[in-house]
């Protein structure tokens, strides 16, 4: 029988920042509060995942003795200034389609347990964080995010990762509670764009900005565009303005070139005006919560943040799309856009666009207008 630390070294080889142990027991609270507020995630369910069935481990697996956390670190080198403003960092790096490295080496860590004949699974809808919190690995901050008490200088720039095996392995202490420093006058609640954050670990899933990014129903509400600011795809803003995170984030980092290397591809300019065959081949890729029957979206997110930036360079981008596009909530967004950055030129390509457009594009230029 293998022994714990031989799986501790075993995670290190394989490149995780940190493993930890914890029980099978049901997580009995996250199931009250996931039945609590089951409309917020509903959108969850959409996805296939029964994220209630998450949280009892034997419901998942019967044979389920002990549940092993292996910490991912998303943010161990520098990303482009040119992209961490406009996508999620843990994002970036992301090769889960790609089925090499993180995938690749949670197969690897899965394959030594078979060899040593112990069974597993990784199931999605099992609580990772708590997982993580419960086997005694970091605690939790007030923006719902979970810090490691090993890496990145006790940052949130993880991804626990929770592996059920059939084998029992001693659990860690639990580390359930908050971590957050009293002084901390709750900068993330504070500040949260869209105010998502609603309480201490209490998020409205549906008004994040991650969350409207690449699920968001329609075009973009109104009140919401100017908060989302230029995400396009994610947000990091609460992680960015803790002071939990700002030890890892003063730290020189050498710069990730695999993500460099993909910076041009991700221009504003060309996302705006990609195909499906662009998205298929260069984003989707490293960014594949939407398909390209959600191409739509990208475009809307990238007008919407070019209006954001208030950059009158953008006005031909803009305007091109609008000759170029047919889908009437990426119309109407980048109407928005172009008379969100303003000025003479902007409110003339709006004046002139107006008697082309269907209803509700006219809606969103009259709107556009109106602010001048
Ligand atoms: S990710 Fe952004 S929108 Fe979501 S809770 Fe954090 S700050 Fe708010
Ligand atoms: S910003 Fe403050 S309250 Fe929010 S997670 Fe960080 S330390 Fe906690």
């Amino acid at each position: 029988m293998i022994r714990k630390d031989e799986l501790i070294e075993k995670a290190y080889a394989c490149g995780f920042g940190d493993i930890g142990f914890t029980t099978v027991e049901p997580f009995d609270f996250q199931k009250a509060l996931l039945q609590e507020r089951q409309e917020a995630y509903e959108w969850v369910s959409k996805w296939g995942l029964d994220l209630i069935a998450g949280t009892d481990p034997k419901q998942i697996f019967p044979m389920a003795k002990t549940i092993i956390v292996l910490m991912e670190i998303y943010f161990k080198e520098a990303f482009p200034q040119s992209m961490e403003k406009y996508f999620g960092r843990c994002y970036l790096d992301d090769d889960r389609m790609a089925k090499d490295r993180l995938s690749q080496r949670v197969k690897t860590f899965r394959a030594f347990l078979r060899d040593n004949g112990i069974d597993s699974k990784v199931p999605f809808n099992l609580p990772h964080r708590l997982a993580a919190a419960r086997a005694g690995m970091g605690n939790f901050g007030k923006n719902c995010l979970f810090y490691s008490n090993k890496v990145v200088r006790q940052g949130s720039w993880v991804l626990p990762i929770a592996v059920v095996v059939d084998h029992e392995f001693s659990p860690g202490v639990p580390t359930l509670e908050m971590g957050c420093p009293d002084w901390c006058k709750n900068a993330c609640i504070v500040t949260c764009p869209t105010g998502a954050l609603i309480g201490p670990r209490k998020i409205d899933p549906t008004r994040c900005i991650s969350y409207l990014t690449y699920f968001g129903n329609g075009i973009t509400p109104v009140a919401l565009r100017e908060p989302m600011g230029l995400w396009v795809y994610g947000c990091d803003h609460c992680q960015n303005v803790c002071p939990r995170n700002a030890p890892w984030l003063a730290k020189e980092l050498p710069l990730n070139l695999k993500v460099a290397g993909m910076a041009d591809d991700f221009q504003l300019n060309k996302l705006l005006q990609m195909d499906n065959a662009y998205f298929n081949s260069r984003i989707w890729p490293h960014m594949f919560y939407m398909s390209d029957k959600d191409i739509w979206r990208w475009k809307m997110n990238v007008a919407r943040a070019m209006g954001n930036s208030r950059d009158p360079e953008y006005i031909p981008e803009l305007l091109a799309a609008f000759r170029s596009n047919y889908d009437e909530r990426v119309l109407g967004m980048l109407a928005w856009a172009i008379g969100r950055i303003g000025g003479s030129k902007a409110k003339a390509i709006l004046n002139d666009i107006l008697p082309e457009s269907n209803a509700l594009v006219q809606k969103e230029i009259v709107f556009a207008l109106d602010n001048f």
